[in-house]
């Protein structure tokens, strides 16, 4: 049987200040009640982090970080670790978004490494993969994807695996209020699912939690949420808002 969870994840981006952040963690968790089985995960911005984890307090929210260095530590100007991160309180780290991969040219190895410092240092990675619409207007979204997972993924065990939640973000529906269609989702959702399976086992590939991310809003959560192999959503722009992010939290 399937242990996977159900998550939603709120990438904040570069948004909000210390107040603002607070009052919208008060304000969802009193909107959530009821919904202790959903995993939900603030993703602020650094500076954001230890008031994110303050305003959680003792309920069953966590914290994650939007990226973390590959590196340890040492002569990395501007960069932040995965063992400072778990310090200050995060549970999950986003890995490779593609505002990361297009605009600070993360690559493939990089991500991997980075995957590999979050782990050591008791960070469980939300790893972000998703073609762009040249790629779904070409008909290679699959052989992208596949790839992502392949290059980044080769190295690691099913042990390492079952630390991770991967997020399937179709770059086109990013910010953009474009959604993939719940049949576009379902098929790449299984597709991610079949490719774990060859790649670790079957079990691996049962239980990871996979979310789908790009306009996910308040208005399809639903529809998206009811695919058999969606387990959630990496919420953008609508993690901003109470309400929606509420409507979001319970829309399983
Ligand atoms: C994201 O950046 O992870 C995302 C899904 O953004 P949006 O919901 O705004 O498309």
């Amino acid at each position: 049987m399937s242990s996977r969870k159900k998550i939603v994840a709120a990438n904040w981006k570069m948004n909000l200040l210390p107040v603002e952040a607070n009052e919208l963690i008060r304000n969802v968790i009193a909107g959530s009640s009821g919904t202790e089985q959903i995993t939900k995960i603030f993703f602020p911005s650094f500076t954001l982090i230890a008031e994110a984890i303050k305003a959680v307090g003792s309920s069953p929210y966590f914290v994650g970080a939007q990226n973390c260095s590959e590196h340890e530590k040492g002569a990395y100007t501007g960069e932040v670790s995965a063992s400072m991160l778990k310090n200050a309180g995060c549970t999950y780290v986003l890995i490779g978004h593609s505002e990361r991969r297009s605009y600070f040219k993360e690559n493939n190895a990089q991500l991997s490494a980075k995957i590999k410092m979050a782990i050591a240092n008791g960070l469980s990675p939300v790893f972000c993969i998703g073609e762009v619409l040249a790629d779904r207007k070409g008909g290679t979204h699959f052989d992208v994807v596949g790839v992502q997972l392949h290059e980044v993924l080769a190295d690691f065990t099913t042990v390492d695996l079952s630390k991770m939640i991967l997020a399937y973000e179709p770059v086109w529906a990013i910010g953009t209020g474009e959604t993939a269609t719940p049949a576009q989702a379902q098929e790449m959702h299984a597709f991610i699912r079949r490719t774990v399976k060859e790649m670790f086992d079957v079990e691996a590939a049962l239980n990871i939690s996979i979310l789908y991310g790009g306009s996910c809003n308040a208005g399809n959560a639903k529809e998206l949420f009811a695919c058999h192999d969606v387990d959630g959503g990496l919420i953008g722009g609508a993690s901003l808002k109470t309400a929606e992010l509420c409507s979001i939290i319970h829309s399983f």
